[in-house]
């Protein structure tokens, strides 16, 4: 095998992809290659952590955005023919991926939740979710290279190990970018990025009136989490900014711990946390769709029993 790529925005997201990638070299005895941007202490950090060899890409300059590396990675691809490429399936890695496929004339599977290849190692083997979540699609690719974004999180970061050696490559400038910056703002947001969280708490039509998402509000502070939301509490209600929403149409998140109050479950709703490390429930009828993904439920009026797990929790 010609080597499994990795191109990533950040260290969370690169070392994630290690794991997978590590995983995947090791059993075929490929090479693992990480994309970075002029940062040679931290080239040395992947290798420990896994990468065979880091490439060095120019700094950008003050007008260029990551779009700017596309030629150049394009190129590379073009002369070296990887087997696999791995980007994270955010906003800018998904743009950037099904950039790259286009122009290397390969397909990409989006959103990757599992990745494999068959005995013979001629092909990769990945699946995604499909119809809203409510079916698993295998996505089989029998060219090179394959390409797959996979959603932050799905992966633990690739353990280091100290004094690991590796090569680091300096890549030539890329031709300038038709793409020049004119100007950065930041986004405002009303809320936190329900996607970084560790503990979400998610407020369901369970919930009758605005005012009571401060019962669950109080829930999420004494856990230290933060609060999320099903998409009529967001969309109908507006009760709750439209970012907070999990799901389908909404976030996908990936918590230590969801806790879902008044949520009925619904397939769209589930696709968007069922990767949480814990799931458990609160909802006042034993049959809600919520029990069959929960590892815990709580059969229960939330107004009763909301106050009684604060109670507990503030011990
Ligand atoms: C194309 C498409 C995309 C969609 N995308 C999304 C998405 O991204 N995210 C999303 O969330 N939804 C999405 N939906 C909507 C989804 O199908 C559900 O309608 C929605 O998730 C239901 O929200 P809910 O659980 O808050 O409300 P409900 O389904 O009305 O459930 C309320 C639950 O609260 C329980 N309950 C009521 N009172 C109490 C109480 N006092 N104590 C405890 N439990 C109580 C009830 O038993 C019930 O189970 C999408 C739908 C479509 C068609």
């Amino acid at each position: 095998m010609a080597g499994i790529w990795i191109i990533a925005e950040n260290r969370e997201q690169t070392l994630e992809l290690l794991r997978i990638g590590g995983e995947l070299s090791t059993k075929t005895g490929t090479r693992l290659s990480v994309f970075l941007s002029q940062d040679r202490e931290r080239a040395r950090d992947y290798i420990e952590c896994g990468a065979d060899e880091v490439f060095i890409l120019p700094p950008l300059t003050e007008d260029q955005s990551l779009d700017a590396y596309i030629p150049r990675i394009i190129v590379e691809a073009q002369q070296d023919v990887p087997d696999l490429i791995l980007i994270p399936a955010t906003a800018r890695g998904k743009d950037m991926a099904a950039r790259i496929a286009a122009r290397i004339d390969t397909g990409l599977c989006s959103s990757c939740m599992a990745l494999t290849f068959d005995d013979n190692h001629a092909s990769f083997v990945m699946e995604r979710l499909a119809y809203g979540g409510a079916a698993v699609q295998k996505v089989v690719c029998t060219t090179r290279p394959a390409m797959a974004t996979i959603p932050p999180r799905t992966y633990e970061p690739a353990d280091a190990v100290k004094g690991r050696q590796g090569q680091i490559i300096n890549l030539p400038a890329h031709s300038p970018s038709t793409v020049k910056i004119l100007e950065k703002k930041v986004k405002e947001r009303e809320s936190k990025d329900i996607t970084e969280s560790r503990l979400l708490v998610c407020v369901g039509r369970g919930v009758e009136k605005k005012e009571d998402v401060a019962l669950a509000r109080q829930l999420a502070d004494v856990l230290h989490g933060e609060l999320a939301c099903t998409r009529p509490i967001a969309e109908e209600y507006h009760w709750l900014a439209e970012e907070l929403c999990i799901g389908l149409s909404g976030a996908q998140v990936e918590p230590d711990l969801y806790l879902g109050l008044g949520v009925s479950g619904q397939v769209q709703h589930v696709t968007g946390f069922r990767n949480a490390k814990v799931i458990a429930a609160v909802n006042k009828d034993e049959n809600a769709p919520i029990f069959k993904a929960a590892d815990f439920g709580i059969v229960g009026d939330l107004y009763d029993v909301v106050p009684k797990l604060i109670a507990e929790l503030k011990k």
